[in-house]
């Protein structure tokens, strides 16, 4: 079935033609007639099927509707809640993009920027909430973001906004919106215990729709892993870098402070890398992932897992895991940031003797073992080998540097 046959507004329809969505994917074949009939929904589908469209395509003809016929009161009627600032930005954007020749009015209410935009873009009248819970709760609390006429609420990521970290906002969320609301849950990932906790959120006839439940992953990503010691990790993102000029490269690390580490030592080898981690302020983040996206010679990327879940950058072609996600089902999340929609991907996971038990998590999480891509020692030596010789080419010039200040020094002393 293509968009154009469906139930939905002509106007969005046009939007969805300019964007080259012509035929929904499997999510959205699924999601979208059910969140028409106002059901509350469990939705997984693997990373990249377009899980934002499944939600935002009926909700704004929805919207677009109410507003155009005068059914419905003026008022923000849609909450979605994210996790991460980049992810409200992006849902934002696609929400633009879909809605741009209808009545419905968008904003993401997010921390870490000036406040003041978002309430004059509120006083102006936002239909669509697209938030993180932080500056949420405070623009909820000055009385700038009214919640009464809420009627859907969206948990995008919605196992990590049910998680540990989110679940007490979530809780008073609920206490803050209508009791009669449709609910919608998007995720490429949950397990059971946060299914126990979807389920008392949900409606009892909620419907659940799950798309290949036993492979979260895009099967256009094609996975690796190299056991490489830890300490010459490093070397080996080196090669990858090298050997893969043209590709756009995101590399996840564990901790902030490794991030700006490997950055520094690509910086060493003369390889250029931007830096994506909490300890940026906003601005810096937003640059980042914008330089990132746009610019053709920023092609690398080190990040933490604030990059792990719903960022779309349609042509990253490899994810490394430079150190093994220490959460099993961000894995997934992570290599989920290739193979998009129809597009190839490949994740090379660097696997060091103590994270050998991560792995096997991992493997078990995806049911299925992870290809090894074996080194041989000579290959192996060859690779660190790149380092020596660069470091006998830095002595070299060294050398040369000292025997010419020498040189002058004895000039100026005759
Ligand atoms: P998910 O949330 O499932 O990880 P996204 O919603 O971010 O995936 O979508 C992934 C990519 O697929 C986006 O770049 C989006 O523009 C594209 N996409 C989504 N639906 C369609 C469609 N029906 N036709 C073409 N491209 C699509
Ligand atoms: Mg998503």
């Amino acid at each position: 079935m293509k968009f154009s046959n469906y139930r939905i507004d002509e106007k969005i329809k046009q939007a969805l033609d300019e964007m080259g969505f012509k035929r929904p994917t499997d999510i959205q074949y699924k999601s979208i007639p059910n969140i028409q009939n106002g059901e509350d929904l469990l939705a997984v589908a693997q990373t990249g099927t377009g899980k934002t469209a499944a939600f935002a395509i009926p909700i704004i003809d929805r919207i677009h509707f109410g507003k155009k016929t005068r059914r419905r009161k003026d008022g923000t009627k849609c909450l979605i809640l994210v996790p991460t600032h980049e992810l409200a930005r992006q849902i934002l954007a696609v929400f633009n993009k879909i809605g741009k020749y209808t009545l419905v009015k968008s904003a993401a209410i997010i921390g870490g920027v000036d406040q003041e935009p978002q309430i004059q873009a509120l006083k102006e009248g936002c239909d669509v909430v697209i938030a993180t819970p932080g500056r949420m709760f405070d623009l909820i609390s000055q009385g700038h973001l009214k919640t009464h006429r809420i009627d859907t609420l969206v948990l995008d990521e919605a196992d990590h906004m049910l998680d540990m970290g989110f679940i007490d906002d979530i809780k008073d969320v609920l206490y803050k919106i209508p009791k009669r609301r449709q609910t919608l849950f998007f995720s490429a990932t949950i397990n059971d215990v946060i299914k126990k906790i979807a389920y008392k959120i949900v409606r009892q006839n909620a419907i659940r729709i799950q798309i290949s439940p036993k492979d979260p992953v895009s099967k256009n990503v094609s996975h690796f892993v190299l056991f490489v010691e830890m300490d010459h990790k490093r070397y080996f993102l080196e090669r990858v870098v090298k050997e893969n000029e043209k590709q756009k490269i995101l590399v996840f690390v564990r901790t902030k402070v490794r991030a700006e580490r490997v950055a520094k030592a690509m910086e060493r080898v003369e390889i250029e890398a931007l830096t994506l981690h909490g300890d940026k302020t906003q601005a810096q983040r937003t640059e980042t992932l914008k330089s990132f996206k746009e610019k053709e010679e920023c092609t690398l990327l080190i990040a933490t897992d604030i990059a792990a879940r719903g960022i779309d950058i349609a042509d990253v072609g490899i994810v490394i895991n430079y150190d093994l996600p220490t959460e099993t089902e961000n894995y997934v999340h992570r290599v989920g940031r290739t193979g998009r929609f129809n597009k190839k991907g490949f994740a090379y996971s660097f696997c060091a003797k103590d994270e050998k038990p991560i792995l096997d998590e991992i493997q078990k999480f995806l049911n299925a073992p992870i290809e090894e891509i074996k080194i041989d020692k000579d290959a192996y030596q060859e690779t660190l080998n790149i380092e020596r010789d660069r470091k006998q080419d830095i002595n070299a010039v060294m050398e040369e540097i000292e025997d010419f200040e020498n040189r002058k020094k004895r000039k100026k002393k005759k």
